[in-house]
């Protein structure tokens, strides 16, 4: 399971090398076992590494084979869920608390990049939400108003500046949000996985653990050719779960999310679309995305599996809508295409789970993860430390719930979002 153009994009041809690593061979052991080189992994590696326990990292695939290295690249401030809803859906103490831990984690995401020299085309410019007619502007209204009452930098703007800040479209006007930004997702990962080596933690990649099992005071990890034991065990890996821990990934209904990416474009043009390098999306159902990266490419995305049958339709409609929010994009097209899937939860907030003793997942962030899966991973390593309380974590313990008709439903965005495309000429 390699990181290629045809699974990874763009972010496979522009991001810096990973770093040297090899599979796990023999028997080795250490504090802590770590399953899945994502963010959300590679953050608790880091952060543990750096508090001085020793740390062995396992993945599948490639560092970053999974959706840390196939996203938009958003970093983004919160969830999808409206911040006066969150105390309703989490309580008083885990709502407020996880609005503030959210609200602050781009903020140290962008800290992180600085600190460890991260190479990753990191912008911290903000980003606009687009609204789609009236119910667009009445969402981004109602969550720029929320935000504002808890002293966070957001700003509405009119019709008007969002024509100005994006270059293009007709929305009806915009929620920036100036604590988020945007990242190149494979570098990110890439860097946070250099800076946890050199920190002195184990990466082994093309090692998937096959089985998992307690054993005296903490964990045994198996790999084809390898076995880690460890006191603690942190299951890091969310969507593309495979193996042992499967039942993290049927919580979750999969959403297939695309992106194409144009080749880079003439200075001139490229200064005529969102000169300020705001990441965007919009408020639609299935909502479209966009942002440019550091080449001045425009990378553009929206809901859909590009599987042998739909990619042609996707890439068809991706042209289309492009050209209508910037029309002097006639003619580019798209050098580079790939997807990933995206996991919903029955909520729209993210879990954590204790999978036994000395052992811990945190999972499901709704297409909301570098910023969340950055910073739960450092409290992960907080957590194993002793350093914060399961009291003090700003989610509440929650058991392993299978999602209900979730291959159903998985099919459903898939065809709805292909007939869509196919039929919707709708910006
Ligand atoms: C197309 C797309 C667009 C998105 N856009 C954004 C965005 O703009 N902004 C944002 O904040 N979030 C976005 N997200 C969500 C974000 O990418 C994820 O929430 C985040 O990457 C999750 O990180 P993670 O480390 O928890 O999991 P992952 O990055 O998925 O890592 C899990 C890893 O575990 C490995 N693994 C699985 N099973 C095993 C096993 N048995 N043994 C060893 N390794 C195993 C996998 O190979 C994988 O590499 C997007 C997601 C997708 C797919």
């Amino acid at each position: 399971m390699k990181n290629t153009s045809s699974t990874h994009g763009l972010w496979a041809l522009s991001a810096p090398a990973a770093p040297a690593t090899t599979p796990l061979s023999g028997p080795v052991e250490a504090d802590v076992v770590v399953i899945g080189a994502g963010f959300t992994g590679l953050s608790a590696a880091l952060h543990l590494a750096e508090a001085g326990k020793s740390v062995v990292v396992l993945e599948a695939g490639m560092i970053g084979f999974g959706a840390s290295g196939r996203n938009v690249g958003l970093v983004n401030a919160g969830m999808w869920v409206m911040p006066e809803e969150m105390p309703k859906a989490l309580g008083p103490v885990h709502g407020p608390r996880l609005l503030e831990f959210l609200g602050n984690a781009p903020a140290e995401v962008f800290a992180l990049v600085r600190r460890h020299g991260i190479a990753c085309e990191a912008v911290a410019n903000g980003t606009l939400h687009c609204a789609v007619g009236g119910a667009g502007l009445t969402e981004i209204g109602v969550r720029a108003r929320q935000w504002a009452a808890r002293g966070a930098p957001v700003e509405l703007l009119d019709a008007g500046e969002t024509a100005l800040r994006l270059g293009g479209g007709r929305y009806m006007g915009a929620l920036l949000d100036l604590r988020a930004g945007t990242i190149q997702p494979l570098a990110y990962v890439r860097g946070l996985a250099r800076a946890a080596l050199a920190c002195g933690a184990q990466i082994h990649t093309e090692s998937p653990a096959t089985a998992v099992a307690e054993q005296g005071l903490g964990w045994e990890v198996t790999t084809p050719s390898g076995r880690v034991r460890a006191r603690w065990l942190v299951a890091a890996t969310d969507t593309y779960t495979q193996g042992p821990n499967e039942n993290l990934r049927r919580e979750q209904v999969g959403l297939p999310y695309f992106n194409m990416a144009t080749p880079p474009l003439p200075e001139a043009l490229r200064a005529t679309i969102l000169p300020g390098s705001e990441g965007c999306w919009d408020t639609r159902e299935v909502l479209s995305s966009f942002r440019t990266d550091a080449a001045g490419r425009l990378v553009f995305g929206s809901v859909g599996r590009l599987g042998v049958a739909d990619r042609a339709l996707h890439r068809a409609w991706a042209e289309r809508a492009m050209v209508r929010i910037f029309p002097q994009l006639e003619g580019i097209g798209f050098e580079s295409a790939w997807f990933g899937w995206i996991g919903m939860t029955s909520d729209n907030l993210p879990r954590l789970h204790l999978p036994g003793r000395n052992a811990i997942a945190v999972s499901g962030y709704n297409g909301r993860g570098i910023a969340p899966g950055t910073v739960f991973g450092k409290a992960i390593a907080r957590y194993i430390c002793g350093d914060c309380p399961l009291a003090a974590m700003p989610l509440p313990v929650s058991t392993i719930t299978p999602a209900p008709w979730r291959r159903m439903r998985e099919a459903y965005y898939t065809g709805g979002a292909a007939a869509l495309h196919l039929v919707a000429d709708r910006i």
